[in-house]
Parts: C-alpha cells; structure tokens; sequence
C-alpha cells in the first residue's frame, strides 16, 4: 500500500498473480487483525486478552452425553446450543500454545472433552474460530487517506452481540461523507469533517444563506457551526448520525432536534461563546474548519 497526495494505491499477490487497483480513498474493513490498519500505522491501545473462548459448527458421535445449554466445570464452560450443532467454548486454562495457528477438530475435540469431561468425539466440524476479550479501539479512524471501519477500527468482547451493529454505524458514518463532494469551510466534506467529528461534538452544516440555521444553534454549547457551499443543512451527532437535515433556507424541525440531542449537555470548561454558533454571515469560516489532515 502506497499514500499519495490525492489517493492510495495498492499491490497485492492474487491466485493469478499480481494485481494492483488506485483509489481516492481506502476504508479497511479487514476485520479484527485488519492488514490494512497495521500497513497503515495506526496505533491500536487497548487491553489483552484475559478469556479464551471458541465457537464451532460440528457433529459428534454421541451428541446425547453432552448436556444441551450452558455447563460450568472447574476447567471452563460448555455451551451447547440453542441452534443444532452449534458449540460455544470458554477454556479457563488460557491460551492455546499457537493463537494464529488454524483451529483444527482436534483442538476442538480436545477442549471439549477436557472441559465437560464427556465421552465425545468429533465427527466432522463446518467451521470453528477462536475469540477472546481482548479490547482495542484505534487512536483514529483516519490517516490521510486511509479509513477504517468494523472490526478493523474496534474489538471488544462478544459478549452482548453489539459487535455487527457497531460496524454497520461505522459505515453509515463514513459513507455519506465520503460520497459528498461538497465544500465545507474551506475544505470539502471528507478532508474536514473527519477532522471535525474527532472533537466529538455535534456539528450543524449551515448551507443557509443567511446564517439562519447558525443562529437558530446558538447557545446550544455542544454544537459547532460550520458553513456549508450547498444544501440541505444537517446537524450531526458526535457518532455521525444525521439528526435533522432541512432544505436551503428551511429550518422546520432545527430547534426540536437540538434541544433533543443537545439541551441537556453541560457546558463545556471555559464557557461556550467562543465555541458555539453565532448567527449570521460572521459564523462563517471558523479557524478550526480548516483541514487538519
Ligand atoms: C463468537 C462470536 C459471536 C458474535 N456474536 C455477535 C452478535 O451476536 N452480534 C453482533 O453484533 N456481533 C457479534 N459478533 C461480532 C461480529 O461478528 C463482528 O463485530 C463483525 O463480524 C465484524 O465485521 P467486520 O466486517 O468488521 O469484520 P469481519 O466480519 O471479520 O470481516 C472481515 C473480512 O475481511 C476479510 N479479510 C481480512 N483480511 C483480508 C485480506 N488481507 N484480504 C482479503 N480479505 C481479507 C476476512 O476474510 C473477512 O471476510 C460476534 C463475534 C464472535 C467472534
């Protein structure tokens, strides 16, 4: 992966051979051990992992000794089912000996008879992965001209099952942003915002031509202006979702959406007049729309 001033391009080894593609802008969306991200150089802090768990798609010769549900024992914990098939395994002993090594069906069928102690062997096995609790969340989710988005910018338990969802907001995020081609202080929309929304605060694009929509925010302190070359105006929550958008002089709905995202936030240390919206032309151009790329 090479980075250029206007793009990214990238080499990469194919069953026919090698292949390249240019791009304008490259989103990694390669998973948890995501290639992209490390080519890249982003950091990746978080925590290590403290429970090792696999899941698994098999047949076993006699799926009658293993109790259905979950099973606690001294060695860890057996899940078995609800769906057919289907096995989830949590091995207190710690990790395997080669965590990057293929899970085979006899790792599996080893864990599983250490960890229930049933007679079981394993017949055939579809799929099967090794997951941990391991937390790690990217410094930024952008360097120049390369994004990141899912399991590739986050990882967290799966305990709960909020992994998907988060990705999917990620590329909601990203996509609308990217598409845009409009300018936005004096940067486009996906050189800026970016930027921009890394402050984590809401954002109001005032594409009115009098300032309107920036005066109808003023005072809302956890919102910042920035003017906008064309419609429709948006007000953007901290996690990219688009919480109001209105047409080109028209504000019908701006206040409520406002004071139902932003009214209750407290202000911000050292007030928010320098910081919030102002009414009229003046708000144009704030210093911090510049692109810090
Ligand atoms: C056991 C388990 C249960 C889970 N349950 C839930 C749940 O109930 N609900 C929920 O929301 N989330 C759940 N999650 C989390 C969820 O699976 C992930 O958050 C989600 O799959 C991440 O999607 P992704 O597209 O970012 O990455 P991935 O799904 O990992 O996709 C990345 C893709 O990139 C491909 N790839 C990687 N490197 C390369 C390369 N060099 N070249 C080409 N292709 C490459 C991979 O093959 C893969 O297809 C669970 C996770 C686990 C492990």
């Amino acid at each position: 992966m090479e980075q250029h001033d206007d793009g990214v391009a990238l080499h990469w080894a194919s069953p026919d051979g090698p292949e390249h593609a240019r791009c304008a802008w490259l989103v990694g969306c390669d998973g948890g051990r995501s290639s992209i991200r490390k080519m890249a150089g982003f950091a990746f802090p978080g925590t290590p992992p403290s429970q090792f768990m696999y899941q698994a798609v098999l047949d076993l010769d006699h799926p009658e000794r293993l109790p259905r549900g979950s099973t606690r024992t001294p060695e860890g914990v057996v899940m078995n089912g609800p769906r057919p098939r289907w096995l989830a395994l949590h091995d207190f002993s710690g990790p395997p000996a080669d965590r990057n090594a293929p899970v085979t069906r006899e790792e599996i069928e080893g864990v599983l008879r250490r960890i229930s102690g049933a007679d079981v062997r394993v017949t055939a096995m579809d799929q099967a992965n090794r997951f941990t609790d391991s937390a790690r969340l990217v410094d930024t989710y952008r360097r120049d001209r390369v994004l990141l988005a899912g399991d590739a910018a986050h990882i967290h338990s799966s305990a709960g099952g909020q992994g998907l969802s988060l990705g999917l907001v990620d590329a909601a995020n990203l996509g609308w942003k990217l598409a845009g081609d409009r300018s936005v202080g004096r940067a486009d929309v996906r050189t800026s915002l970016f930027a921009e929304m890394a402050e984590g605060e809401g954002i109001l694009l005032d594409a009115s031509p009098d300032g309107h929509a920036a005066g109808l925010a003023a005072g809302f302190t956890r919102v910042r202006c920035l003017p906008a070359d064309a419609g429709p105006s948006m007000l953007i929550r901290p996690d990219g979702c688009i919480a109001w958008a209105g047409d080109v002089g028209d504000a019908e709905g701006l206040v409520d959406a406002l004071e139902r995202w932003f009214a209750s936030a407290a202000p911000r240390p050292g007030g928010f007049q320098e910081r919030s919206c102002s009414a009229g032309p003046s708000s144009s151009a704030p210093s911090r729309s510049e692109p810090r790329t």
